[in-house]
């Protein structure tokens, strides 16, 4: 058995003991360590996803941990192992799987929200959905490695290149690392963001960024750029202002990157798309280098991922984190505190 953060119905979060079945062939038994609470857990509490999501679900994709046991024909693994999980799997035979793009099968399981999540003690994965943390980075850290997978997948779909100018809209956790991812590719980089208390983080890890209630941001970009506009702007607000903001700072042939889950359909100023040849691109998850490239910055000491973390919460007020999260205020990224970076002993 083991202690789970299970979500049961819309805005309510349970702890429980469940059953975490035992590593079959090709499986692999996890102790997680920390685990992330993300924007699509808490749409997922607001009960946003009940058409997708299977009560009671045990939450969570952002993880750290270290293996527990292996289950049969599991060779490169061993009790111990630092870990994080790219939590997908896919069927391997659909149109998306045969062109390559796997990580956006049409019949994706994302773990976490399709099957069980890593809000427990033991969390039993496929093997093959383990990626190495290198020895020496905290596991705290290694918890960000999947948002920061987001972020080198959002920057690589944009095709973000050195001296490119980039506008960040949103400056949440993803926000936040795209505009760190954009700016170690070369790019100069500006963060939008409403928040006050994201302004100051974002500042704090050195980024440029403005307020769009005070700053006349399509005026800051002109004078920016030379009159020029931006070479990419991602919308990673999820809100409409955003989505013109986005559109409206961009220059001739300048590319706009989507990765905010809107919910409803959005107006576009289409006319700015074919005036100004602008593109438009969708970014989803992570290919597997993109989860390797995250592994690695998060495992540079240089990047300053740790600065999101803003408090970390053991398993059992998991729920409470979720309501506060849900009230707002002055936080960007909470861990659940799983207890394999202190029991020690278990593994
Ligand atoms: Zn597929």
């Amino acid at each position: 058995m083991t202690l789970a953060v299970r979500y049961t119905a819309a805005r309510t979060l349970d702890t429980a003991r469940v059953e975490n079945p035992p590593p079959g062939p090709g499986e692999v038994e996890l102790a997680p360590a920390y685990v992330g609470i993300c924007g699509t857990d808490l749409h997922i509490f607001h009960g946003d996803m009940d058409a997708r999501v299977t009560t009671p679900a045990v939450l969570g994709h952002e993880m750290s941990g270290r293996v527990v046991r292996v289950g049969p024909d599991v060779e490169d693994w061993r009790p111990g192992d630092a870990v994080t999980v790219m939590p997908l799997r896919w069927d391997g035979d659909c149109p998306a799987c045969r062109a390559g793009h796997r990580h956006v099968c049409q019949h994706l399981d994302f773990i976490g929200i399709d099957s069980p999540g890593a809000m427990q003690q033991r969390w039993t994965v496929p093997a093959a959905t383990l990626v190495r943390v290198p020895d020496g980075v905290p596991l705290d850290r290694a918890a960000l490695v999947e948002p920061t997978a987001v972020a080198v997948h959002d920057v690589a779909r944009a095709g973000v290149g050195s001296g490119d100018r980039v506008v960040v809209v949103g400056g949440g956790p993803v926000g936040v690392l795209i505009a760190l991812v954009a700016r170690g590719a070369g790019a100069q980089v500006r963060v939008v963001e409403l928040s006050p208390h994201r302004r100051k983080l974002a500042a704090e890890l050195g980024l440029e960024v403005w307020d769009p209630a005070a700053d006349d941001v399509l005026a800051l970009v002109r004078e920016w750029t030379g009159d020029a506009g931006a070479d990419v702007a991602f919308e990673v607000s999820g809100a409409a202002a955003g989505v013109e903001t986005a559109v409206e700072v961009l220059g001739v042939r300048g590319r706009l990157c989507l990765v905010a889950i809107h919910a409803q359909p959005r107006e576009v100023n289409l006319h700015r798309f074919f005036w100004r040849e602008l593109t438009l691109v969708g970014a989803r998850l992570y290919e597997r280098a993109d989860f390797e490239r995250a592994v690695a910055l998060v495992a540079d000491p240089d990047f300053p991922a740790g600065g999101l973390i803003s408090g970390v919460v053991p398993l059992t007020e998991a729920p409470s984190a979720f309501e506060a999260l849900e009230a707002g205020g002055n936080v960007m990224k909470i861990l659940v505190d799983c207890g394999a970076d202190t029991e020690g002993a278990a593994v």
